[in-house]
């Protein structure tokens, strides 16, 4: 059946308000305006940043909202001026527009694009426009995208090709948590051949960052999580060291400089915990550590002294591991089809949308890495 140019009806797990339970409804996702895609969803995963968003964010100007940006699909149409795209195209929503011609896609030190800068709410992280809509509301999409659902439509400037041979079933994590952990790791850390790595927290993000760290030629990567059922699946992405910090009653900073005589070279907080933060500082080197940030959270404060930096320590930050976006993750499908990169093995559980909220609860308790859902046909 073509369904260009008309308003498609389908499901979507649909976040109401903060801190209630996604609800699966029926919703109706209406063609897209000028350059935009409208995407068939083959599969898409839970990431923590979505968690965030409902539970920990929850800013009022973000609900309602359909969550979800990790994710592959197929284009099913496309709106007027769109010219990368057509339907039947292999594609991956992503968080961060690029749109290659204002002066940050054009700058090599950022990942922002600043032309789009006001197209998803920094507060809210929700888009300004949705095609959207159930029961007569507009549903929002979460960082302009809004995966949990059969169909979204997102902007072309949020949408990267892909590979036409890519299994979107396992590539979708690559969307995000990969895709950041890695790039934290090679291209904000900047790991060095032969040097000693501290990541904290083995979420997707933390092991991806494993892998980068890895793939750096790092010697020594020491993994850091409070759930030791997570050490088995950081080994088989490089890990060499393991700490449980619920193991220690000293802090676990002090632990990682005692092991490494001094501290480590790199450190990477992918938990989104300011507490951590402050360990992930004091596990660096002071000569030379660089600590890099990955996880989220807009609202709690750390602390450091100026001491802390002026003997040669530096610390980072940075979205989707510093990736130009769309061109990042098409290269990394490509990496992934090259065999140069692990993806399936951060996919812990595969579950219908149905079942999100199950995905959910994995991943609060930390009993996932990459929870992958796909959206089955609406049966009417
Ligand atoms: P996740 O929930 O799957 O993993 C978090 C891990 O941290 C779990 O294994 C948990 O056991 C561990 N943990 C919790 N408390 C800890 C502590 N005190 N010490 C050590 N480990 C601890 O999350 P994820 O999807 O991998 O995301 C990780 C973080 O990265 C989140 O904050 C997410 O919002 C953020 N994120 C940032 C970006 C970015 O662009 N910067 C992109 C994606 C995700
Ligand atoms: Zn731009
Ligand atoms: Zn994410």
């Amino acid at each position: 059946m073509d369904t260009a140019g008309k308003v498609i009806k389908c499901k979507a797990a649909v976040a109401w308000e903060p801190n209630k339970p996604m609800v699966i409804e029926e919703i109706e996702v209406a063609p897209p305006q000028a350059n935009e895609v409208r995407v068939k969803i083959v599969a898409t995963s839970v990431c923590h940043s979505d968690l965030y968003h409902l539970y920990e964010g929850m800013h009022k100007d973000g609900f309602p909202v359909v969550l979800g940006h990790e994710a592959a699909g197929i284009v099913e149409s496309v709106g007027p001026g769109v010219t990368e795209f057509k339907p039947g195209d292999k594609v991956m929503p992503v968080f961060l527009a690029q749109c290659r011609e204002c002066d940050f896609c054009k700058s090599p030190k950022t990942n922002q694009c600043i032309k789009t800068w006001t197209d998803v709410r920094r507060e809210s992280l929700t888009g300004v426009d949705s095609r959207l809509s159930c029961k007569g509301k507009k549903i929002l999409l979460f960082g302009g995208n809004g995966t949990f659902s059969e169909y979204t439509v997102v902007k072309q400037n949020r949408l990267a090709k892909i590979h036409p041979d890519a299994p979107l079933d396992k590539v979708c994590p690559l969307g995000c948590g990969i895709f950041t952990g890695y790039g934290s790791a090679v291209n904000i850390a900047k790991v060095e051949e032969g040097s000693s790595c501290a990541v904290f927290g083995l979420g997707a993000v933390g092991l991806a960052a494993v892998m980068g760290c890895k793939a750096a030629g790092a010697k020594r990567i020491i993994a850091v999580d409070t759930n030791p059922e997570k050490f088995d699946k950081a080994k088989i992405f490089g890990a060499t060291d393991f700490v449980n910090p619920k193991d220690h009653s000293k802090p676990i900073e002090e632990v990682l400089v005692e092991m490494t005589n001094g501290g480590v070279d790199f450190s990477l907080e992918c938990v989104g915990n300011p507490a951590v933060v402050e360990s992930a500082l004091h596990s660096t080197i002071q000569a030379w550590g660089v600590c890099v940030i990955v996880g989220v959270d807009q609202f709690k404060k750390f602390s450091a002294r100026s001491v802390d930096f002026t003997t040669g320590r530096s610390m980072k930050g940075a979205l989707l591991g510093g990736f130009k976006s769309k061109d990042g993750l098409t290269e990394m499908v490509q990496r992934y089809m090259d065999k140069k990169i692990m993806v399936e093995e951060f996919i812990t559980h595969n579950m219908g949308l149905d079942q999100i909220m199950e995905a959910v609860d994995l991943m609060q308790k930390a009993k996932c890495v990459r929870v992958v859902l796909t959206p089955s046909p609406l049966k009417v």
